[in-house]
């Protein structure tokens, strides 16, 4: 009994300091958008890849909404959103119709997709910026692929060859990674501190693009209501209550982007 803990601690140990080690020398350690050292081993247009094939089923897997005011929308305020952002990706932004699913996801190469049911919490354009902020913000932050790096380095796997979604033997890898569950539809959550990033990050694309960042502090409170299955955007952690104070805190940093972006939209418009 004693012996087996003991080598079980000494594997996660070593499993530890390898995953360790190869994140502080390695050849995959780079700096993301956040100004964060991030562990990433996939090469970005692999990612690429991966994403628009996945995003391919998920548009095969759901109905695509055919209210062209709601499919409008989304697209006009994921562009500023794009925009805001400054990453020149091939940007899609689509609703999908399904008003029980509170939920909403962005692809590796910002192929974005929200569901219906997140619509009622959302409420106003404001609070759809809000979420797709950040979504926006854990495709620029490579969030998927730093997941797919530390999943491969734990698997000894250090290069990817040239993997294609659906013929690899690591499908259930890279579709975890993507955020996708082994069936479509059901969303992994991100780690707590890829959330916390795209809350930051996403709430300052938000201001730049000209949305009002209070109006994501609220959409957090609503969520904190809504006590359903806990969506990607929620996920179980950190708790929304703790966002929504998160993200009222970084306000005062932010307002400054906003109101700038107000100010150019007032001229634009004369
Ligand atoms: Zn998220």
């Amino acid at each position: 009994m004693f012996k087996k803990i003991e080598k079980n601690t000494l594997r996660v140990g070593i499993v530890l300091l390898l995953v360790v080690g190869l994140s502080t020398f390695a050849v995959g350690c780079l700096t993301t958008a956040s100004g964060r050292r991030a562990f990433i081993i996939v090469p970005q247009g692999q990612m690429l890849t991966l994403g628009a094939q996945a995003y391919a089923q998920m548009r095969k897997k759901n109905r695509r909404s055919s209210n062209t005011q709601l499919v409008s929308a989304v697209r006009r305020i994921g562009w500023h959103i794009a925009k805001a952002s400054g990453k020149k990706y091939k940007w899609e932004f689509e609703p999908f119709d399904a008003p029980k699913t509170v939920n909403a996801f962005c692809l590796p190469g910002g192929k974005v997709g929200v569901y219906t049911g997140i619509l009622p919490i959302s409420r106003t354009n404001a609070g759809l910026a809000a979420i797709m902020g950040h979504e926006v913000a854990h495709a620029v932050l490579r969030h998927g692929a730093e997941r797919m790096s530390q999943q491969l380095a734990l698997k000894g796997v250090m290069t990817l060859g040239s993997v294609v979604f659906g013929s690899s033997k690591y499908k259930g890898l890279i579709m975890g990674s993507l955020g996708l569950g082994a069936k479509f539809g059901v969303l992994l959550p991100y780690s707590r501190k890829h959330e916390s990033e795209a809350d930051r990050i996403g709430l300052i694309y938000m201001a730049k693009a000209g949305y009002n960042p209070r109006e994501a502090v609220t959409l957090w409170q609503r969520m904190a209501k809504q006590g359903k299955t806990p969506p990607e955007v929620i996920s179980t952690h950190p708790n929304p209550l703790n966002r929504s104070k998160a993200l009222a805190a970084q306000i005062p940093s932010v307002m400054k982007y906003y109101r700038a972006a107000r100010r150019q939209k007032t001229v634009m418009l004369r």
